[in-house]
């Protein structure tokens, strides 16, 4: 079964890429989509691994020519998906993962609606602030203003939470790990009815557990750490 596109959101520094990176070596058939960015590349990132790296006229002249599916500013610098990913993904029987942030996803959600969208977020904000202040340690700066606005940026996307068919609250690695593989197997299986062995079961009851409806538990204390309401 192909062409199931997939959207995962998060909060900066929630996990989100460590996720990705290692749902890439656990899932065959999956594409991502390299989006475009104004934002200069940072540590090892490399030109059409991570983005396709861009200058503002570039990217200006892409939005004119009706060429992105999506696209937003995030921390002052532009990000968009362009039609082409979701097209090729297509013509190769390939579904596709689209790493992007809650505005994006909004306009993604709308124009595609059996998109599946993830939402991973942070324990708490304690555990943010630590992961954003290591990231930022191992790529040689720590800029305690960038950390700040990234926290009060985390409690607004929070708020966007209901918007997405499943929620992952990204505590211990390796079971949110497991938790984002469920999910893809889980919703291939519904386009792709088929019997059911027993591990695929397994992992279709791990992943309706993260269905947002059936996280509530899991879902408050974590709404309760950021002041949000429930
Ligand atoms: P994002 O892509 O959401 O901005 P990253 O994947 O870069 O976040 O993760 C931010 C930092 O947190 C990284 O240093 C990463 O190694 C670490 N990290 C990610 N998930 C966990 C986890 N479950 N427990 C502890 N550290 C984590
Ligand atoms: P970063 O600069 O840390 O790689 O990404 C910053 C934010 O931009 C993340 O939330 C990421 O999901 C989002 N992002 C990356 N690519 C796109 C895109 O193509 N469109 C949108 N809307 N957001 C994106």
């Amino acid at each position: 079964m192909a062409g199931i596109l997939f959207i995962i959101s998060a909060p900066s520094g929630s996990g989100k890429s460590t996720l990705v990176n290692q749902l890439r070596s656990l899932v065959d058939n999956l594409e991502f989509s390299v989006s475009y960015t104004t934002r200069a590349p940072r540590g090892s990132e490399e030109e059409g691994r991570e983005y396709h790296f861009t200058t503002h006229e570039e990217f200006e002249r892409m939005v004119q020519n009706d060429e992105f599916l999506e696209h937003a500013e995030v921390f002052g610098n532009y990000y968009g998906t362009s039609r082409r990913s979701l097209a090729d993904a297509k013509a190769h029987g390939k579904d596709l993962l689209l790493d992007i942030d809650v505005q994006g996803a909004l306009q993604v959600r709308q124009r595609v609606p059996d998109a599946v969208s993830i939402f991973v977020m942070p324990p708490t904000p304690d555990i943010l602030a630590t992961r954003l202040r290591n990231r930022s340690r191992a790529e040689g700066g720590v800029e305690g203003e960038v950390i700040q606005r990234r926290l009060a940026k985390a409690k607004q996307e929070i708020e966007n939470y209901r918007e997405y068919s499943y929620i992952l609250v990204n505590d211990i690695l390796a079971q949110a790990e497991e938790e984002l593989s469920a999910i893809v197997t889980c919703e291939r299986i519904l386009r792709d009815e088929h019997h059911v062995t027993a591990e695929e079961d397994r992992l279709m009851t791990l992943a309706k557990g993260c269905r947002q409806e059936n996280a509530e538990n899991r879902l408050r204390p974590v709404l309760a750490a950021f002041g949000l309401p429930d």
